[in-house]
């Protein structure tokens, strides 16, 4: 056998063993390489009369992580081209076979008639998870890192190699589709309760265990080969099934809006499966997905959610002149809110941190936070005490900048006021070396000029994160008209070091995110001042995709800051530049009411204490002629929540505050939530095409007003029929 992927090897008891080691790679996924060399190592097994049977294993610290998602994103560009070359259906036919290569080879192992045991440590996901769950065994190693699971659903797929078909005739329904639904990461023990794997043992026991399995005779059929099978939960047609089915339905729906097309085919997959022996049932689960793997939301999220993630993660933006960084020591200056959790993301990430305030009590008062955050882990379980002392002693509270010396990067987060900032900028510079670099966290002072405090504005640089710090995965990185790459490289390497992932924007009132999320906001306030029933204008959002309304989103960013916003752009950009009907609503909550979001409990929304929140009775004595629902489009209520922020997501990249269409949509997706299943808020125009957005915005510009107006970029771009990836394309080519 000619393998680079694998190690065969045969004991002298005749017991195989396929060690997964991928060479040049530091994780094992599933390639057509890998699955060439699987099939070869099943033949093999099957044809050696010597060989037992087969234990499959990896070298690396990991399992595997399942398929290479750009091998499948390879298949749908084939699925096009044979489309053009031969026609729809001959490309479909090609395609279905092809996406169900893996399938079909599992079910091979399944039957082959001799015992295929998987002895996992570390991560085992989607394509690699399904392998083992088609092996007739499955010993997992006790080690805290070992998670299984099929993640599959968080990239607009589903499983594919049998997972939902397998995993439905291990676990009660209700169950199997939780975890299909949800592609948690499961940990051993908990994998062993829910009946997904059947061993869990020490890392040095782990082949010795799983071989045994084969050496004491260990079956070669799966449970739902053998006569008298009998699912889980019963028959779908069974009382008990038409208690699992309508309930289903009805939290699909709750959960995903219809939105996603790879929920429902997870859902219709297991619900017709089940009523079919295993090798119907595995071509069906391939039917659906060969069209989820077609379908415009899954090329769409794979794109935003894996490729451009990954590849802004490894450093995408990074300019390649820069030398290396050597990230020690980090300064924080304000230990407020904002300043408390960069403080504790830093020291997780193992750096020394100074956190540095007025007084002593304000700096301590932001490590504390550090304290109950660790605290809470402690006691869920997650951390250890020793873990939650090493990162406290790494944090030193002082009242002092003096401390700040020695830090390699310091970043404030002081009032959001520019004289109290350049007092603060003056102050550091004058504490740390020549090379430090400043980093700014303000949300909405432009950094350029910020960076005229400074006398070295080529190592200032916005490092903008979102609240709260230590959940939210973006981090804004923005530069100013001076900024210097070594501010730039030095800034993408801590938001590496903290895990989390960066954009790079350049300079412009709001940067980027905050932009996109001032225009959802606006549309709720807007469609409350037309009269729009709230629970309307809030529904219309989780429909559209996003997290939460418009209006709960502006409670938990705070009434009043919306309102100094306003009156601050009105401030410097005059009387035009804000909405007056929005204006007005904000004052009237504000100023009037002396309703401030969750922060006082009084919001859009009431916050009973120990009480769930609900919509404030007195919002329709504000709004002078409320409409009634069946008056009103939904659909467009929808449309325009979407548009309004995809509209100003297309102005950032026409004004180049935003110059890669990745950082839009990863950015969207990741700081505010924008409809995941688009891949973005650019991906959404694109997916509907330039010419089909621009036609939709022009007719909400007639009715709703300018605020609607497509710049003139998608104009072009509609008559062009181009997209923001092509348009890239050609720019980088
Ligand atoms: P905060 O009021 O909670 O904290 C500010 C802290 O700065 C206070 O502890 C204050 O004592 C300290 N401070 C003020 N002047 C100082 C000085 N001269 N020297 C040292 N410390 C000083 O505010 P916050 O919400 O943490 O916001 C801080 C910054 O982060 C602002 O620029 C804000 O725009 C930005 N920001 C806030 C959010 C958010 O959601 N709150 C999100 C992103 C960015």
């Amino acid at each position: 056998m000619d393998l680079t992927n694998f190690r065969f090897e045969i004991d002298a008891d005749g017991i195989a063993t396929a060690t997964w080691d991928m060479p040049d790679r530091s994780m094992n996924v599933i390639t057509v390489a890998v699955m060439d060399e699987l099939d070869a190592i099943l033949q093999r097994v099957v044809s050696d009369e010597g060989i037992k049977g087969c234990v499959i294993a990896s070298a690396k610290n990991d399992f595997s992580g399942g398929a290479d998602l750009t091998m499948l994103q390879g298949l749908r560009d084939l699925f096009v081209k044979l489309s053009g070359e031969r026609g729809e259906e001959e490309a479909m036919r090609v395609f279905f076979e092809e996406s169900r290569r893996l399938s079909l080879l599992y079910r091979r192992i399944e039957t082959a008639g001799k015992p295929f045991v998987a002895a996992v440590h570390g991560i085992c996901l989607g394509g690699a998870f399904e392998l083992a769950l088609a092996c007739h065994r499955r010993v997992l190693c006790d080690h805290d890192r070992t998670k299984v699971g099929l993640p599959e659903i968080k990239v607009g797929l589903f499983p594919g190699a049998g997972g939902t078909q397998r995993v439905a005739r291990l676990m009660q329904t209700g169950d199997a589709l939780q975890m299909l639904f949800k592609g948690q990461q499961i940990k051993g023990l908990m994998a062993r309760n829910m009946g997904l794997v059947h061993e869990v043992v020490p890392h040095d026991k782990l082949i010795e265990t799983a071989k045994d399995y084969i050496r004491q005779g260990g079956k070669a059929v799966a449970p739902w080969d053998e006569k008298g099978f009998k699912l889980p939960s019963n028959k779908v047609y069974s009382a008990a099934g038409m208690q699992i089915w309508p309930a289903a339905n009805a939290i699909y729906r709750r959960e995903t809006n219809d939105n996603y097309p790879a929920a429902k085919a997870i859902l219709q997959s297991v619900y017709e499966g089940l009523q079919l022996p295993m090798d119907l049932a595995l071509r069906v689960e391939s039917r659906y997905f060969a069209k989820i793997l077609r379908s415009p939301e899954a090329a769409a999220m794979i794109r935003t959610l894996f490729v451009s993630m990954g590849e802004l993660n490894k450093g995408a933006r990074r300019p390649a002149s820069a030398p290396k960084t050597n990230l020690k020591k980090i300064g924080v200056v304000g230990a407020g809110f904002m300043g408390a959790g960069v403080a504790y993301v830093s020291a997780a990430a193992g750096f020394e941190v100074v956190l540095v305030d007025r007084d002593m009590e304000a700096a301590e008062k932001g490590k504390a936070y550090s304290q109950k955050l660790m605290s809470d882990q402690v006691m869920k379980g997650r951390a250890k005490g020793a873990d939650r002392d090493a990162l406290l002693a790494l944090i030193t509270p002082s009242a002092s900048y003096a401390d700040l010396s020695g830090c390699d990067l310091v970043i404030e987060a002081v009032f959001e006021d520019p004289k109290v900032k350049a007092q603060v900028i003056a102050e550091v510079e004058a504490a740390v070396g020549e090379r430090a670099i400043f980093g700014s966290n303000t949300s909405t002072l432009p950094i350029s000029g910020l960076a005229k405090a400074s006398a070295r504005p080529e190592r200032f640089i916005g490092i903008h994160f979102f609240s709260p710090v230590e959940k939210m995965m973006l981090v804004e990185i923005i530069m100013g008209e001076k900024t210097g790459e070594e501010a730039l490289a030095t800034a993408l390497d801590f938001v590496r070091a903290i895990k989390k992932t960066p954009i790079v924007v350049n300079d412009a009132r709001g940067f980027f995110a905050n932009r996109c999320v001032g225009a959802y906001i606006l549309e709720g306030h807007k469609m409350l001042t037309e009269g729009v029933p709230p629970a309307m204008i809030e529904n219309a959002g989780k429909a559209a995709g996003m997290p939460v309304g418009p209006l709960s989103l502006n409670d938990e960013v705070a009434l009043d800051l919306a309102l100094k916003i306003v009156k601050a752009t009105k401030a410097q950009l005059g009387e035009g530049a804000v909405d007056p009907a929005q204006e007005a609503l904000l004052v009237a909550m504000v100023e009037t009411e002396g309703r401030l979001g969750r922060k006082n409990r009084k919001g859009f929304y009431d916050y009973p204490e120990g009480g769930k929140k609900r919509l404030w009775p007195g919002l329709s004595d504000l709004v002078k002629a409320p409409r009634l629902g069946e008056t009103i489009d939904f659909e467009e209520l929808q449309e325009r929540l979407l548009i309004a922020q995809a509209l100003e997501a297309a102005r950032t990249v026409e004004e180049g505050v935003i110059t890669d269409p990745r950082e839009a949509d990863v950015g969207s997706i990741l700081g505010f939530g924008f409809a995941p299943f688009t891949g973005g808020a650019l991906s959404y125009i694109d997916m509907m095409g330039a010419k089909t957005f621009v036609e939709k915005a022009e007719r909400l510009a007639e009715i709703h007003g300018p605020r609607f107006a497509p710049p003139q970029l998608l104009r072009d771009m509609a008559a062009r029929g181009e997209t923001f990836y092509g348009r890239a394309k050609t720019k980088a080519a």
